[in-house]
């Protein structure tokens, strides 16, 4: 491995591996900016408070590296759970679950942090780790995981990181679909059915910005807004969930900044919908920003 030349910058994609083109995208967007590269690929353990969602997890290493190779990376970090955790009980196979220290004032409160117990402590504890061994300047992280970014950005403030916090688009299937590693564990009819969720949000977007030119011209303006956010919630959970196979667990229209559930649209100039969805055993994320206007 030839040294990194100080006068470059080296850019950070971690991963939890199953590698598809959402995680390639990361990469090359890294690419555009400098030819060094690293990417870890570690399933890290203390950000599943599910124990059988750990377990069921995709892991293709051999195809993630050649995956890795064809696209050209400088390094790949392939950490053992005890390189990463020196505390790991071998016999449990358990980590134990450490507090990262980090305050995260309220941004873990709703969605994926209210549906998964300790998930982003595990988040900034393994991300943290990670950051002190590759000391990136620079790090990539997908807007599809939008709460894990907000979070991210806020710990690298906390934390005093000299890293730039690089956020890259939802890269989906033609259909829509936002690419994951999980849509790998959907059987072919679940599968079939999972672009409903993509097409709600944007069914979502369009309602609010109908709801919003008309809200501007009323006098009970605030009023409105706040009928229209219920509304259009009810609407899309009914859309999904008119399939037997799909149960919206939250539904959320947040400030983009605070990950607050807002009650009125003209709260925030940046608004997200945000989603998770069970779908069988397998649990899909997504979301989009809402324009207004
Ligand atoms: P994961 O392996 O799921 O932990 O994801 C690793 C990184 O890839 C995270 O920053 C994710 O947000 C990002 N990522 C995952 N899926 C996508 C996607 N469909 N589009 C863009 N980025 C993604």
């Amino acid at each position: 491995m030839s040294e990194i030349p100080t006068d470059k910058e080296v850019g950070f994609v971690p991963t939890m591996g199953a590698l598809h083109q959402g995680h390639l995208s990361l990469v090359e967007r890294g690419r555009e900016r400098s030819d060094y590269i690293v990417v870890s690929i570690f399933v890290n353990p203390t950000q599943f408070n599910d124990k059988k969602d750990l377990k069921r997890y995709p892991r293709t290493p051999e195809r993630d590296l050649q995956k890795l190779k064809e696209v050209g990376v400088y390094a790949v970090l392939l950490p053992t759970v005890e390189e990463i955790y020196p505390n790991y009980h071998k016999e449990s196979s358990e980590v134990e679950a450490g507090e990262s220290g980090v305050n995260l004032n309220g941004l873990d409160r709703y969605g994926e942090g209210a549906h998964r117990p300790g998930h982003f402590d595990g988040v900034v504890e393994v991300v943290s780790r990670l950051f002190d061994i590759v000391k990136p300047n620079f790090a990539l992280f997908g807007e599809k995981d939008y709460q894990q970014l907000v979070i991210v950005r806020h710990m690298v403030k906390k934390l005093n990181y000299n890293i730039e916090i690089v956020a890259s688009p939802t890269i989906r299937e033609s259909d829509g679909l936002a690419m994951s590693s999980r849509n790998a564990l959907l059987s072919r009819e679940e599968r079939e059915g999972a672009p409903v969720i993509y097409e709600a949000l944007k069914e979502i977007e369009s309602y609010l910005k109908m709801a919003h030119a008309t809200a501007e011209k009323s006098h009970k303006r605030a009023d409105k807004g706040k009928e229209s956010i219920k509304a259009v919630k009810e609407m899309a959970i009914k859309k999904i969930e008119a399939n037997p196979l799909f149960k919206v667990e939250y539904l959320l229209i947040v400030d983009g900044n605070t990950l607050l559930p807002i009650e009125h649209l003209n709260e925030s100039d940046l608004l997200r919908a945000t989603i998770a969805v069970v779908v069988g055993k397998v649990r899909l994320i997504d979301n989009i920003e809402l324009k207004t206007n």
